[in-house]
């Protein structure tokens, strides 16, 4: 490290805004004179990392806490203690200039006892003398270096929510009143509130309210927030009032059957509701931006397919090969593993009463949860290759 200032040293109490939250602080110093050593004390609110550096001049003491006391006057072998500026964020450098050559005795930190707060104690000598004894950078830096500071742990999964349709395109309208549209966002918005009270994962949603999102848009948001998961609702409608259950899509540039073919036809019709011409845009879907779509991503989809599946409430009715596959356009962010859920049809009576209802909207949430627990365990035992 550099030979220290030629100029004056700060003496003053500093106020350190430098600390991080929570990180220790200094509430008083002092000097002691001993005769044949000179104790230098610090009362901390807690325990804190330090390392004690060689110095032309003295010695430094680099904390991490921040200076709430005033410094000492000079006594024994110090003649002055200051602050030196440019210590990194959150650590303080405090400088002890000496008479003359002095050694450190010892160097730590005492926890707290019989009422006293924990203390950094430092004991000083005159003189070079005695093998091993010397200030040297290899004596003293080893002392107590500063605890590396934790890996900052990597963020939780970003889960992003799509409650399908919205604002003037009110998707599939219920027997009995009722849109898609709005069936989609309260079931959105308690995926949201189940998969935040676990604290594991971050979630957004495509829309928070009852407003229209270009279908293109919303695989853009996903990718956007960095999602690692992506979860589109949305509920049928079909003229067989008899047809119920929930199904699963993933995407694919062949349609799993002609059913599931007509069905991303009708959502991916979203935008053309509003007078988006999108003529012409229903085939490159598939082809350009499956073409993008990487083999992983969409194996990752099928597993998430798969686990959710598994993970359903038994009371939530279930279409018979409920694993399907089409082009939708709303899945196909080529790095985010994608699922489309019809989560019911609005036009079987009962699948309609249910998708309004608290109790079933809790249930289907709670599977969902269920299924992205499932997904991203079984990501953390076998890591993607
Ligand atoms: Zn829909």
């Amino acid at each position: 490290m550099a030979a220290w200032a030629q100029g004056p040293v700060q003496t003053a109490s500093v106020a350190s805004s430098l600390s991080a939250p929570g990180a220790a602080r200094i509430g008083a110093a002092r000097l002691g004179d001993h005769g044949d050593k000179t104790r230098f004390v610090l009362e901390l609110t807690r325990d804190a990392p330090f390392a004690i550096l060689p110095d032309a001049n003295g010695v430094v003491v680099e904390m991490e806490a921040a200076l709430d006391a005033v410094l000492p006057p000079p006594k024994g072998l110090v003649r002055a203690v200051g602050v030196r500026a440019g210590a990194k964020a959150g650590r303080l450098r405090l400088v002890l200039t000496t008479n003359g050559p002095v050694r450190v005795l010892l160097a730590e930190v005492i926890p707290p006892r019989d009422g006293m707060p924990p203390r950094f104690i430092m004991d000083l000598a005159a003189g070079t003398a005695g093998p091993g004894a010397v200030l040297t950078p290899a004596s003293v830096t080893t002392l107590n270096p500063p605890v590396p500071k934790e890996k900052p742990k990597p963020p939780l999964p970003m889960i992003v929510i799509d409650p399908g349709h919205g604002g003037q395109d009110p998707g599939a309208i219920a027997v009995g009143g009722g849109y898609e549209k709005d069936l989609t966002l309260a079931m959105a918005k308690e995926v949201r509130r189940q998969l935040l009270a676990t604290g594991r994962y971050r979630v957004a949603l495509t829309r928070d309210k009852d407003m229209f999102i270009p279908l293109r848009d919303r695989p853009a948001i996903a990718r956007a927030k960095g999602a690692d998961l992506f979860i589109s609702l949305h509920a049928d409608s079909i003229t067989s009032k008899q047809i119920r259950g929930l199904s699963i899509y993933t995407l694919s540039d062949k349609a799993s059957d002609k059913e599931a073919e007509m069905l991303a036809q009708r959502e991916n019709q979203s935008d053309a509701i509003v007078g988006m011409d999108l003529s012409g845009h229903r085939a490159d879907v598939a082809n350009i931006l499956i073409g993008l779509s990487q083999r992983d991503t969409m194996n990752q989809s099928r597993r998430f397919a798969a686990t959710l599946l598994k993970s359903l409430d038994p009371n939530i009715a279930v279409l018979p090969g409920p694993l399907r596959s089409a082009g939708f356009a709303v899945l196909t962010a080529p790095d985010v593993p994608a699922v489309l859920v019809e989560m019911g049809y609005l036009s079987h009576s009962q699948d309609a009463k249910l998708l309004s209802s608290d109790t079933h909207r809790k249930r289907m949430a709670s599977s969902l949860l269920r299924a992205v627990d499932g997904y991203f365990a079984g990501n953390a035992s076998s890591p993607r290759s």
